[in-house]
C-alpha cells in the first residue's frame, strides 16, 4: 500500500496532510464503498474541522450523504458506525505531535478496515475512479448529535460498575487535550469515581502536552496523583482509543506490565491472546502460566485485527489482545481499542489491590536495545542475511512475520528493520539484565560483523 500504512495514513498538516488529499480520499472512499451515507468526525486537532469539511466535501460529490458526528474518540465513531451501519471516516493522527493530522477508515462493522479494502480504495484513488454524481445527485450533510453520550453508556454497560463503585476509588486523569477530553471525566464519574484532571479542556494546540501518553510528556499527571491522593492516574492519547496508567504513588505504570495485568485477568486455559513481534516478555510469561497460547503478528492495528478475526473464525477465544502502547482490544466487547474502557477493565482490578500490587509480578523486566545504521541496501541485505542465520544456528523458536524474533522460553531477541529510518533496530527482554544484554549482544555482533563485511 503507497497510501495508507498500517494505521491510516497521516502528515503535517496543509503540508503532506492537505484538505485536497483528504477530498480526494473520501471521494475514493465514497466510491469503493457504494453507500449512501458515511460518518465523519474529528478529534480535538487545529485543522480537524478544515479536514473533516474537505472529508464531507469529497463524500457529497460522489453522492453520499454526511452524518458529520463531531469529535469524538475514534472508539466512539466506531461505535457510531456499526451502530448504523455506516462506514466512517474520522479526521485524527491520534498520538502523532500537533501539527499532524491524518485520516482513518472504518467499516460498517465499527472496524478499522482491513488491508485488502483499504487497497480498493487506494485504487480508486490512483487510478482517479471516482463516481462523481451528478449536481442534482450529489449527496448531503447533517450534524448528529450526541455520538459521544452513546459511546459513553455503552461502554458503562458493559463494564461491572457495581464492584468499582463500591471501591470508592480517586481517578487523576489526563486526556492531554484530546478528544477524551469530552467524554472520560463522565465516564470515570460515572463508575462511581471521584475524578480530578489535569489537560483536560479539549484544545487542539495540546497546550499542556503533547498528545502521546508517554512517560515524558506525563509529569504532570505524577504530580496530580500525589497532590489528589489518587488510587491510579490514567492518561489517553489525542483520539482516546489508548490508556496509559500511574501508580498510587505518582509512578508511570509501563504499558507491558498493564496489559500483562489485564491479560492475567482474562486469559484461561485453552484461549488465544494476539500480540505484535515486539510483544513484552511479561505477556509470554503471563500467557504460559495461564496454558494459553500467543500469536504474534507484524506490528500494527491492522494486523492484529486480521489475525483476531482469523481465530475467531476457526472458534478460538481471544478475551484480549494489543500492544503495550495502551492500545488493547477487548474483542468480545468489540474489535476496536477503546481508552476508556481498558481503563475501566483497569478499575475492576484496581477494586481489588492497589495499582502497585497489581502490576508488581510485572516489574523488573530488562530491555535492551541497539541501532545499527545502514548506508546502502546491500549493507541492510547483508544484515537481515546475518539475522537469518543466526536464527537458524539458535535452538530458540523462531518467528519471521516482521524481521526475526527468536523466543528463548525466558527471554527473547527481536532484529527488525525500521520501517521510518535506515535503522536495523534489534531488542531483548528478559527479567535477568545479563540475560537480555546476552541476547542483545550476540545479534548486534552478528548484524555489525555482516555490515563490515559489504
Ligand atoms: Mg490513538
Amino acid at each position: 500500500m503507497e497510501v495508507f500504512g498500517s494505521s491510516g495514513t497521516r502528515g503535517v498538516a496543509n503540508e503532506e496532510l492537505t484538505p485536497g488529499f483528504v477530498l480526494r480520499v473520501a471521494k475514493a472512499a465514497g466510491t469503493a464503498w457504494g453507500v449512501e451515507r458515511v460518518a465523519v468526525g474529528r478529534d480535538t486537532r487545529r485543522t480537524g474541522r478544515m479536514l473533516a469539511d474537505a472529508a464531507s466535501s469529497g463524500l457529497a460529490s460522489v453522492g453520499v450523504d454526511v452524518d458529520r458526528v463531531g469529535i469524538v474518540p475514534t472508539p466512539a465513531a466506531q461505535l457510531y458506525a456499526e451502530r448504523e451501519d455506516v462506514p466512517a471516516m474520522v479526521i485524527t493522527a491520534s498520538h502523532n505531535p500537533p501539527q499532524y493530522n491524518g485520516v482513518k477508515l472504518v467499516g460498517s462493522d465499527g472496524v478499522e478496515l482491513a488491508i485488502a479494502e483499504l487497497e480498493r480504495v487506494e485504487d480508486v484513488l490512483l487510478g482517479e475512479a471516482f463516481a462523481t454524481a451528478r449536481w442534482d445527485e450529489t449527496g448531503r450533510a447533517r450534524e448528529v448529535d450526541g455520538v459521544r453520550r452513546r459511546y459513553v453508556e455503552g461502554a458503562l454497560e458493559a463494564l461491572d460498575r457495581d464492584r468499582i463503585a463500591a471501591a470508592d476509588l480517586t481517578v487523576a486523569l489526563d486526556p492531554g487535550h484530546g478528544a477524551g477530553s469530552l467524554t472520560s471525566p463522565e465516564f470515570f464519574r460515572e463508575l462511581g469515581c471521584r475524578v480530578v484532571t489535569v489537560n483536560a479542556q479539549a484544545d487542539g494546540r495540546f497546550p499542556g502536552r503533547d498528545p502521546e501518553p508517554v512517560s515524558g510528556n506525563l509529569a504532570d499527571l505524577g504530580r496530580l496523583v500525589r497532590a489528589s491522593g489518587a488510587d491510579v492516574g490514567i492518561a489517553h492519547d489525542g483520539d482516546a482509543d489508548r490508556a496509559i496508567f500511574f501508580d498510587e504513588s505518582g509512578s508511570y505504570v509501563e504499558g507491558d506490565a498493564a496489559l500483562a495485568a489485564l491479560a492475567a485477568a482474562e486469559l484461561e486455559a485453552g484461549d488465544t491472546t494476539v500480540s505484535a513481534v515486539n510483544v513484552s516478555q511479561r505477556l509470554v510469561d503471563v500467557v504460559t502460566d495461564a496454558g494459553a497460547e500467543i500469536e504474534l503478528t507484524p506490528i500494527g492495528s491492522t494486523n492484529i485485527i486480521t489475525r483476531i478475526r482469523e481465530l475467531e473464525g476457526e472458534g478460538r477465544r481471544v478475551p484480549i489482545a494489543g500492544e503495550g502502547n495502551g492500545g488493547i482490544f477487548f474483542p468480545a466487547y468489540r474489535l476496536s481499542r477503546d481508552g476508556a474502557f481498558t481503563a475501566g477493565k483497569f478499575l475492576e482490578l484496581v477494586a481489588d489491590r492497589s495499582v502497585s500490587e497489581l502490576v508488581a509480578p510485572y516489574d523488573g523486566y530488562a530491555n535492551v536495545r541497539h541501532n545499527v545504521e545502514y548506508g546502502s541496501t546491500a549493507e541492510r541485505d547483508a544484515m537481515l542475511d546475518a539475522a537469518a542465520n543466526h536464527a537458524k544456528e539458535s535452538d530458540a523458536e523462531l518467528n519471521t512475520r516482521d524481521g526475526y524474533r527468536l523466543d528463548h522460553g525466558d527471554a527473547w531477541v527481536l532484529a527488525r528493520p525500521s520501517g521510518t529510518e535506515p535503522l536495523v533496530r534489534v531488542y531483548a527482554e528478559a527479567r535477568d539484565r545479563g540475560r537480555a544484554e546476552e541476547l542483545a549482544g550476540s545479534m548486534h555482533d552478528a548484524l555489525l560483523e555482516a555490515k563490515a563485511s559489504v
